[in-house]
């Protein structure tokens, strides 16, 4: 059972750790490490580390910390095993079948993906190649779409019969249980195809695996766009349309265009800008903004021109600003379009390309279709009160942006500043007070030793341990998580393997591996390793005789009491031996 560990080794040294990281969140070079957004939680600020020489990441902030593998695992929810499978794919490194379940399970996700990747493949060339694809691409060129842009987002098209599907796929060897798993075919229809005469827009991770579809109806009855069923490959609320084929782009300007479907993000990128995405037929999610975050800076939000358009921009305005992505709108009131699909239609590129380059703030946005007036008998079609952004000024995370929106909001409705803030304050004071009640949790903290920081600075080289080893035994060790390490890196040292991997996989306190891992990525222990290992080595040492001598005294005392002169004499003899080495210490500790 399990994978051999020179398998483990082999993928470790082959991986560009950076790389792969770089996939899910945007490193900046500190020196010899990396810093960013951590993927695992919710930061403004980057606490998220990489050390590549080590091969090892660690966030501040959450305290999620560990190797290639954990990365993997965490961020892909993987096993252990399909963690090395993928990797292991990945680096060309070959690993024998084991007869595991979670490897049964890898293999089957993989086939998943090959398989969708092998139906978008039969769509895109149905729609491009075959006759059968005729009105569908007819379609598409009628809203300004040419082969490249088609072909950059593999569009394609599920023909009319519903059972052809099934039986491309039958010749293929697909077991029907396994296809109904797919989403293209439900338990209830297993035969029929989900999709049928429809556009198809494939969904494809930010990885680029093809992990679900879209499909817009072509003729015919049934919704106008369906999305295959959520599953372990496709989790609506995590997934953006068209992040994959704009992160490069996202990544370069620090700027993403956020737009409501399929069509408009298609038709953004039609007309050259390529930074645009879309949540798939849903709102806005956290997780969602969560990842732009790690690539932008800003968000240029182009949504309906419409009340729902307005209602869906407020909210996702407040869900960027919470996570100090800059809100910002299109002014696109003036021209007769409703989305960027529209623009494209009618042959409006370069205006598109116009409105996304002069974007204005959210609050100057809003603040446009705000009325002054307090009773809401009046109010017009596309219209807010002034209420209404309250709840954007308070998801601002920044006291001196908040009160610069209130300024503005009162400048711009000509109201009294002062009663906009009060109005202001007395919501803000209410939302405070739930906040506070949340903000209680502790983590447990782990104590810096003198043993721990030795231990450390083991991990950190080879030579260090020697160093340490020949100076100071196990016994010397007080704190019984030092003791654990020691025995580590000792079995370790005489195995002549040094894998700071393999110390970090036998930790089973989770306190101590993030306590080791956030150290291993500090600057703490980089400089002056020396003095730190010479300082803790004696501090130990002295320690330890303190100890002892304190313990020869009450051994002295008891001996007077009871006139045991022989042991009395043997005690002495030992009290002055320590003071001697306590004074040794001291000469040295003063060189
Ligand atoms: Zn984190």
């Amino acid at each position: 059972m399990g994978i051999p560990e020179s398998i483990i080794q082999q993928i470790v040294t082959k991986i560009d750790f950076l790389e792969l990281v770089g996939q899910y969140t945007s490193l900046q070079r500190m020196g010899d490490r990396y810093r960013g957004l951590c993927p695992f939680h919710q930061e403004k600020t980057p606490s998220f580390y990489v050390q590549p020489d080590k091969r090892l990441f660690y966030c501040f902030g959450c305290g999620k910390g560990g190797n290639v593998f954990q990365f993997l695992m965490e961020i892909e929810h993987l096993s252990f095993p399909e963690a090395v499978q993928r990797l292991a794919e990945k680096t060309g490194v070959r690993i024998d079948l084991y007869d595991e379940k979670s490897i049964e399970r890898g293999k089957r996700q993989d086939a998943l993906l090959q398989l969708l990747k092998r139906v978008a493949g039969s769509f895109h060339y149905i729609l491009t190649h075959s006759p059968k694809g005729e009105t569908a691409l007819q379609y598409l060129r009628k809203r300004g779409l040419e082969d490249t842009i088609i072909s950059k987002f593999q569009l394609g098209y599920a023909p009319p019969d519903p059972f052809w599907l099934k039986r491309f796929l039958e010749t293929k060897n697909f077991s029907s249980e396994f296809l109904v798993e797919s989403g293209l075919f439900t338990h209830r229809n297993p035969d029929r195809a989900f999709f049928v005469d429809r556009i198809m827009f494939p969904i494809h991770s930010a990885q680029g695996d093809v992990v679900a579809f879209g499909g817009r109806i072509l003729s015919g009855e049934g919704p106008k766009y369906l999305n295959s069923a959520e599953s372990a490959l496709f989790k609506k609320g995590e997934i953006l349309y068209g992040f994959y084929q704009a992160r490069e782009e996202i990544r370069k300007t620090r700027t993403v265009v956020v737009a409501e479907g399929y069509m408009d993000v298609i038709a953004l990128h039609q007309a050259g800008v390529g930074i645009a995405v879309a949540p798939l037929g849903t709102a806005l999610t956290p997780a969602q903004v969560r990842l732009l975050k790690r690539f932008a800076d800003r968000a240029i939000l182009f949504f309906d021109q419409d009340e729902a358009g307005l209602g869906a921009m407020r909210k996702a305005a407040i869900l960027c600003e919470q996570q100090e992505l800059e809100p910002y709108a299109v002014q696109a009131e003036e021209y007769p379009y409703k989305d960027p699909a529209d623009f494209v239609q009618n042959g409006q590129r370069g205006e598109l390309q116009k409105i996304v380059k002069y974007p204005i703030p959210i609050l100057e946005f809003l603040l446009k279709k705000t009325s002054v007036k307090k009773d809401s008998t009046s109010r017009q079609r596309n219209l807010l009160k002034v209420e209404d952004l309250f709840p954007y000024i308070e998801s601002m995370v920044s006291e001196v942006r908040r009160e610069a929106a209130i300024t503005q909001i009162a400048d711009f409705l000509e109201l009294d500043r002062e009663s906009i803030r009060k109005d202001f304050q007395r919501k803000q004071w209410i939302a405070a007070a739930r906040r506070e009640n949340q903000e209680e949790k502790k983590t447990e903290t782990i104590q810096r030793t003198p043993e721990l920081v030795l231990m450390i600075l083991a991990m950190e080289s080879r030579k260090n341990f020697e160093d340490i080893r020949s100076r100071i035994a196990i016994e010397d060790l007080e704190d019984p998580r030092g003791r654990e390490l020691f025995i580590t890196l000792e079995e370790m040292y005489r195995e002549e393997e040094w894998s700071i991997d393999r110390v970090l996989q036998g930790i089973s306190d989770k306190g101590l591996k993030e306590f080791v891992l956030s150290k291993l990525v500090s600057l703490e222990f980089k400089m002056n390793q020396e003095r730190l290992l010479n300082d803790s080595v004696l501090f130990l040492k002295r320690r330890n005789l303190e100890k002892e001598r304190q313990q020869v005294l009450k051994a002295i005392q008891r001996c007077e009491k009871t006139n045991q002169s022989e042991e009395l004499f043997r005690l002495l003899e030992k009290k002055m031996y320590l003071d001697g080495e306590l004074e040794k210490l001291r000469a040295v500790e003063n060189e």
